[in-house]
C-alpha cells in the first residue's frame, strides 16, 4: 500500500461522525485485500478486521476514523474542502483536525505488515476502525451492538493518537492517561421582560454570568492543589436585543478529571451551584441540567505499558520514546477494553516537525505556538509519523503475538 497517498486521499475526504461511509469502504476493501475477515457496519459505520494465525493471544488494535467540524486553514495541497451536514441539517466544514485520518493509514500500515509477516507470529489479530470518537461515543456504540460477539474477545487492547509533539516519538503514560469528560447543557430559566424595568423580571443573563464566574470556583477552591481538574463553559447563549430582558440562558459545560473521587465531587459541586445561583436570582422555576458526552478516565495497564514502552525502546531507541505525562484530553478507547477486562494500552505518537518543537522551546515559546489537535492550522508531518505509528503498533501488538 502507498501509505502516505492513502492518507493525503483520507485528509481530503474527511467526514463527520457516524458518517464515515466512504472511509469505512477505503478501510474494508484494504482489509479485504489483505486477507482478512471484514466485519462492517458494527455500531452503524465502523469496520473490523481479523487475521486468525493459529494459536495465541488476541489483539485488538483499534484506530478512530471521524473528522470534525473545522473549517481547514493548513494551505497544505491536501487541505480539505469539503462540507457535510451537521446533526441539525446546516452546511459544515469539515477537517482531520484530530489526526484520525494519521490513526487509520497507520493501522492499515500496520496490518499489511503483520498479514505479511504471518510465519513469524502466532494468535489472532483484530483491527477496529471506530466510528465517532469525536461526537457520539462510538466505541461504547460498537460494543453494545454486539462486538464482541461478533469478533474474537481481545486479551490487550492497543491504540495512539498523534499530537503535537516532535514526530518520531511514541510512548504511553501508566496509569490514569487521559481526563474523564462530562458534558452538560444547562438551561436557566428567568422572566423576560422589557430591558427598562428589570423589577419586573428575573434576569437570566446576570443569573449565567454569576453561575460562570462561580463555577471557577470549584477547582480552585475545592479541589486539593494534589489535584487537577478542568471546569470549562464552552458556550453561553441568552437574549436577542438590548432591551429585552430574555426568559432564559443556556451553557454549554465540560469538566475533566482524573480519578472518579474527584469527578464527583467536582460534579457535585457544579450541580450545587447551578442551582445555588438559580436560587440566589429568585428563579421560580430550577434550571434544567443534561448530561451530553460523558467518557470515563483513560487508564492505562501499568505493567502493559511498560511492556509497550520498553518494545518502543528497542525498536526505536530510547530517545525516541516519549513520556507524555497525564492529559487533559479525553477518549472513548477504554470502552474497548473494559468491556471485555482486557489491559490498555494508549499512547501518543508525535506529529510535529522536531526542529519547530526544538526551536519553539528555545525562543521560550509553550507548546501553544505549535497547532495543537483541532485546530484549523493542525497539520501532522507525514513522515516519520507514519512510518513510526506503523512500527508502534506493529513491535506493540508483537509483545503478545507470540
Ligand atoms: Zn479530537
Ligand atoms: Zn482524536
Amino acid at each position: 500500500m502507498d501509505l502516505e497517498a492513502l492518507y493525503r486521499d483520507l485528509h481530503a475526504h474527511p467526514e463527520l461522525s457516524f458518517s464515515e461511509h466512504r472511509t469505512a469502504g477505503i478501510v474494508a476493501d484494504a482489509l479485504a485485500g489483505l486477507g482478512l475477515e471484514v466485519h462492517s457496519g458494527i455500531g452503524r459505520t465502523g469496520v473490523v478486521g481479523v487475521l486468525r494465525n493459529g494459536d495465541g493471544p488476541t489483539v485488538l488494535l483499534r484506530a478512530d476514523m471521524d473528522a470534525l467540524p473545522v473549517r481547514e486553514l493548513t494551505g497544505l495541497p491536501w487541505a480539505s474542502t469539503d462540507v457535510a451536514t451537521d446533526d441539525a441539517g446546516n452546511p459544515v466544514p469539515v477537517m482531520h483536525a484530530c489526526g484520525h485520518d494519521i490513526h487509520i493509514t497507520c493501522l492499515l500500515g500496520a496490518v499489511e505488515a503483520l498479514a505479511g509477516s504471518r510465519d513469524s507470529w502466532s494468535g489472532t489479530l483484530v483491527a477496529v476502525f471506530q466510528p465517532a470518537e469525536e461526537h457520539g461515543g462510538g466505541a461504547q456504540v460498537m460494543v453494545e451492538d454486539g462486538l464482541f460477539d461478533r469478533v474474537p474477545r481481545p486479551d490487550v487492547v492497543l491504540g495512539q493518537h498523534v499530537t503535537p509533539y516532535p514526530a518520531g516519538m511514541a510512548g504511553a503514560h501508566p496509569g490514569p492517561a487521559m481526563a474523564a469528560v462530562d458534558t452538560m447543557e444547562v438551561t436557566l430559566h428567568g422572566r423576560g421582560g422589557h430591558g427598562s424595568r428589570p423589577e419586573t423580571t428575573i434576569d437570566p443573563v446576570v443569573m449565567a454570568a454569576s453561575t460562570v464566574m462561580r463555577l471557577q470556583t470549584v477547582v480552585s477552591r475545592e479541589v486539593a492543589a494534589s489535584d487537577t481538574a478542568v471546569v470549562t463553559v464552552g458556550s453561553l447563549h441568552a437574549g436577542t436585543k438590548n432591551n429585552i430582558i430574555p426568559a432564559e440562558a443556556t451553557l454549554g459545560i465540560s469538566v475533566r478529571s482524573f480519578t472518579e473521587e474527584v469527578r464527583t465531587r467536582v460534579l457535585d459541586g457544579v450541580h450545587r451551584i447551578i442551582a445555588a445561583e438559580a436560587q440566589a436570582s429568585g428563579a421560580t422555576k430550577a434550571p434544567d441540567m443534561e448530561w451530553g458526552e460523558r467518557y470515563p478516565v483513560t487508564v492505562n495497564d501499568p505493567e502493559a505499558t511498560a511492556r509497550v514502552n520498553a518494545a518502543f525502546a528497542a525498536e526505536f531507541g530510547a530517545e525516541r520514546v516519549l513520556a507524555p505525562g497525564a492529559l487533559s484530553g479525553s477518549e472513548d478507547v477504554g470502552n474497548l477494553a473494559t468491556a471485555v477486562g482486557a489491559p490498555l494500552v494508549y499512547w501518543m505518537l508525535g506529529g510535529v516537525e522536531p526542529e519547530l518543537v526544538r526551536s519553539a522551546m528555545e525562543a521560550g515559546a509553550t507548546e501553544t505556538d505549535i497547532p495543537s489537535n483541532h485546530s484549523p492550522y493542525f497539520a501532522p508531518l507525514p513522515q516519520p509519523t507514519i512510518d513510526t505509528g506503523v512500527r508502534a503498533l506493529v513491535v506493540a501488538a508483537r509483545e503478545w503475538l507470540a
